[in-house]
């Protein structure tokens, strides 16, 4: 896949655009206050594979809390979700933020935003604008025909970048977020034919874990495979892990990212005389454990199972009362139904041993 080389950045100790890696974020959904609730949560987000976490600074106790967070985290890249008052984002850098994610714009007078810039600047710290077509400024909406549309979204996100760019500042990263997928996807392509900035991807409000997945695959995903977009965030109403194994699947499916394991199922058919759906459920539920990159098959028939999973590393075929381990289309040996899952987790310890 050609990816759009952007300019680079870096958020602590993630590289972002250019030809780096595309990485997953999410967001903490505790209060930023609750610093032990906090740091639980990003502590599980990382170990599903998040690589920066953005947390909300509504309050001065807030942007405090984060020094505290910071420490606990250690080299988790932490972005401080800021608006309106320039005062939390210099807090927020005194405290050792990563990034902050604030639109120049809405921030204060010149003068403010020239204190949050020089802070930033001088701590190498990145500074996310985010624009959400639920809150374009009326002006422009209006000069746009009254509702978002691509073009008004580009031309508020270049008003903030304005802003830096007068102050000096390029270590920009932009999003560009609505819960439309089709106005999200138009809106990310035209700034990315405008910008050279890295672009980080989401549907925004997308929904919950089941239809907010499936809408941010399609946003995000036609994005990615067009070779645009840095970061991205899966937003949903739900636990932000959930957010961290979507985002993990898409950047998997499109060949981004090669960690942890990757399920294969067949959708069942005449042919199936075993309950695959509980073992597929189950196999799945395990795999979350398991952190090497590892193609895993579970097929519901012996006899075209082991062919059409034959890039597996290593899978199971149902039978009748028993099933078939099998690995790269090979079969290992038969196995009785209750063993299967058993003796397929046995024989990928095996093989990550050997690894
Ligand atoms: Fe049907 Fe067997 Fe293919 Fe599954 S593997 S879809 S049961 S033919």
């Amino acid at each position: 896949m050609n990816r759009k080389l952007t300019r680079q950045i870096r958020i602590g100790k993630v590289v972002v655009g250019g030809a780096a890696p595309v990485s997953v974020q999410s967001m903490t959904n505790t209060k930023t206050t609750d610093v032990t609730g906090t740091v639980h949560q990003i502590q599980r987000l990382t170990e599903a594979g998040c690589d920066i976490v953005r947390l909300a600074v509504p309050d001065r106790e807030a942007a405090i809390a984060l020094g505290r967070i910071k420490q606990a985290v250690g080299e988790v890249p932490l972005v401080a979700d800021i608006h309106f008052d320039y005062r939390l984002a210099l807090t927020a850098v005194e405290r050792g933020i990563d990034a902050l994610r604030i639109n120049p714009g809405n921030l204060g007078d010149r003068e403010q935003v020239a204190a949050v810039v020089k802070a930033a600047g001088s701590r190498n710290i990145p500074i996310r604008i985010g624009v959400n077509a639920g809150s374009l400024d009326k002006t422009l909406l209006e000069k746009h025909g009254g509702s978002p549309t691509p073009q008004a979204m580009v031309e508020s996100a270049k008003g903030h970048i304005a802003i830096l760019e007068d102050l000096d500042f390029y270590d920009i990263k932009v999003s560009l977020k609505a819960h439309d997928v089709p106005l999200t996807i138009a809106a990310y392509r035209l700034m990315s034919e405008t910008v050279e900035y890295p672009l980080h991807l989401g549907i925004t409000e997308a929904g919950t874990v089941n239809s907010g997945i499936i809408k941010s695959a399609v946003g995000i995903g036609a994005l990615l495979a067009e070779g645009i977009g840095d970061t991205i965030r899966i937003s949903l109403t739900g636990d932000p892990v959930e957010e961290v194994r979507a985002g993990n699947e898409i950047l998997k499916a499109l060949g981004l990212r090669n960690s942890g394991p990757t399920l294969v199922s067949c959708p069942t058919c005449g042919r199936c005389n075993i309950d695959l759906v509980p073992i597929a459920t189950a196999v799945e539920d395990k795999l979350k454990f398991v952190k090497k990159p590892i193609t895993v098959a579970v097929m519901g028939c012996v006899v075209n199972g082991p062919g059409e999973a034959k890039e597996a590393d290593v899978g199971i075929a149902g039978g009748t009362g028993q099933g078939i381990l099998f690995s790269k289309g090979e079969i290992i040996k038969k196995v009785a139904e209750d063993r299967l899952i058993d003796e397929l987790f046995m024989e990928i310890d095996r093989l990550i041993e050997e690894e």
